[in-house]
């Protein structure tokens, strides 16, 4: 910033490269808007697609967990009559399966509102085996700077 001791502040606008009024809203020579430039930008932060992509990606996985999960113990819990054992380690399986599921569900939930990055990293994490997962997770990883 130059300007003479009394004088009215200026800066050199960014489009034109000429000293206007320091509170200028818009260039007198140019005409750039300075209005748009401050209120975009400043309002919203930087805010890409990004976490909202790998949250629903990680929220896909989810669901193939929980279908997965839902699947297998039910399948095991009907097969209770013919083999206790098996069956038993399925419903088991099912169940973890079912509560890596909801992890994940949460996860991808809150990496969609850019929140608590640690749980969405851990969903991502969780959500390894799919590809999709690995997707989201890249995602959500580099959009790290946005979670709140
Ligand atoms: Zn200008």
């Amino acid at each position: 910033m130059t300007s003479a001791p009394g004088a009215a502040p200026t800066r050199n606008c960014v489009s034109c490269g000429r000293a206007i009024s320091w509170d200028a809203n818009v260039c007198p020579y140019c005409g750039h808007d300075y209005r748009m430039a401050m209120a975009g930008p400043a309002a919203q932060k930087k805010e890409s697609a990004m976490p909202v992509i790998g949250g629903i990606l990680i929220l896909l996985v989810s669901l193939g967990y929980l279908a997965g999960g839902a699947f297998v113990a039910v399948a095991g819990g009907s097969f209770f009559w013919f083999d206790m054992g098996v069956s038993g380690l399925a419903v088991v399986c099912g169940m973890v399966l079912l509560v890596l599921g909801l992890i994940v569900l949460l996860g991808g939930i809150f990496a969609i509102q850019r929140k608590h990055f640690g749980l969405a990293l851990v969903a991502g994490i969780m959500a390894i085996p799919s590809l999709l997962g690995i997707i989201g997770l890249i995602l959500v990883i580099v959009s790290k700077d946005e979670f709140r």
